[in-house]
């Protein structure tokens, strides 16, 4: 016999999955339509337009893929990409290197721009690198979750626009939690995904691009064999799954025949984008900003320190110094088993070195954030850490009501 699941309640404060919002789980349960009824295309055609907006763009092209982001990101870059391309990855934490083993994959010829991951690139020393390479794109990623950095974009995006370089976005992290301005900083592929700001259950991508990008997909387009045998195209993207030139034909007028939507989580989507639009996109932005400045002062107020460059610190993640003697996992695992708090480690050369703390979508909340701070305050006592009592959950307090 297998039990009912019964999950514990959860304070998720990390860098995704967040806290689903609880009218995105009840659209959830929404009953199923076929992926072609018309009250069901008329739900993909509101999504359609819902997703724009938080990408700040007048594209004609936005739509979801069914997968996780980095679906969405493999989806954008085996759409440009043709055996011995050549790509630019500016690399500063590590979803970058994600982007690379993409293209790699791919078959491209992939040139990296590494620095510590304690910054962002100044835009002059990418363009500079933009020169001497000459790629066909330049792949970068707009908030580096691993670090909390935020890299500036609208010098590179509008040197690439005039020197017909393909400029390709992960902005997964930022997406409704900081602006993200696809039009106004030359973007040509921008990916985001649900599990972080947009309030819902890890499982699609989000994804906009332009003219550009579309007379690519159009000159690849191969149609599937079992629809016509005819429409054969050696230039077709390597994947079918993930194969934007089809992609694009199921959520426009054509709606070809290619996967079965997932509807419910179309209608998780649409909720969510819904709630954020509802709140106003500005708004969630600065009310990113204000719990983040909470945190910011409750953990400085600890005595703890905060990596990386302050001024480019992404208002979504804070990096956490783990100090000398504390065992991060250990604090870690108290927070979840004693309070229900999780909170993240971090990967490659910052493993074991700071943790993190997200704030993102419906988990970014004054309540969490006291909740989080309270309990990482206890935890780091109780293991043993030297830090000033009594003063974090105080100074974020004071944070709220200046
Ligand atoms: C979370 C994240 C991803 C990967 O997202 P998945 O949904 O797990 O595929 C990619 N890039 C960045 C910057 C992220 O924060």
């Amino acid at each position: 016999m297998f039990n009912e699941i019964n999950t514990p309640i959860r304070t998720i404060m990390t860098p995704g999955p967040v806290e689903a919002h609880p009218n995105v789980l009840r659209v959830m349960s929404t009953p199923i339509l076929g992926q072609f009824d018309p009250a069901f295309l008329a739900i993909m055609d509101e999504v359609k337009e819902m997703i724009k907006i938080p990408f700040g763009t007048k594209n004609e092209q936005a739509f979801a893929i069914d997968g996780t982001s980095r679906s969405g990101l493999e989806a954008a870059l085996i759409g440009l990409i043709e055996p011995g391309d050549k790509v630019l990855i500016p690399a500063y934490g590590r979803f970058a290197y994600l982007l690379g083993e993409i293209c790699e994959r791919a078959k491209a010829q992939v040139t990296y721009l590494e620095k510590a991951w304690d910054s962002v690139f100044e835009q002059d020393a990418i363009i500079a690198e933009i020169k001497r390479v000459n790629p066909k794109i330049v792949a970068l990623v707009h908030g580096e979750t691993a670090n909390g950095q935020m890299q500036p974009l609208e010098k590179i995006g509008k040197f690439c626009q005039a020197n017909d370089v393909f400029f390709v976005v992960d902005t997964v992290a930022t997406y409704g939690g900081a602006p993200v301005k696809v039009d106004e900083w030359g973007i040509d592929i921008a990916i985001a995904g649900t599990q972080k700001c947009v309030s819902v259950p890890s499982g699609l991508s989000l994804i906009t691009y332009n003219e550009r990008v579309e007379k690519v997909l159009t000159a690849r387009y191969q149609k599937e064999l079992g629809l016509s045998k005819d429409f054969r195209n050696e230039r077709h993207i390597s994947s079918n799954y993930l194969d934007l030139s089809q992609l694009q034909r199921y959520w426009n007028k054509e709606r070809i025949n290619h996967h079965t939507e997932s509807t419910s989580m179309i209608y998780a989507l649409h909720e969510g984008l819904r709630m954020m639009i509802q709140e106003g996109i500005e708004n969630g932005y600065e009310r990113h900003s204000q719990n983040d400045r909470a945190i910011q002062a409750g953990i400085e107020a600890m005595g703890l320190f905060i990596f990386g460059d302050r001024t480019t610190k992404m208002p979504t993640v804070t990096p956490i110094l783990i100090p000398e003697g504390v065992d991060g996992d250990a604090v870690r695992n108290t927070l979840l088993h004693d309070f229900g708090v999780e909170i993240a480690s971090s990967f490659g050369p910052l493993q074991g070195k700071v943790w993190r703390i997200g704030n993102m979508g419906f988990s970014s909340r004054k309540e969490n954030v006291l909740h989080v701070l309270a309990a990482f305050e206890a935890a780091l006592l109780f293991h043993g850490a030297a830090i000033h009592r009594g003063e974090a959950v105080l100074a974020a307090l004071n944070e709220y009501n200046k």
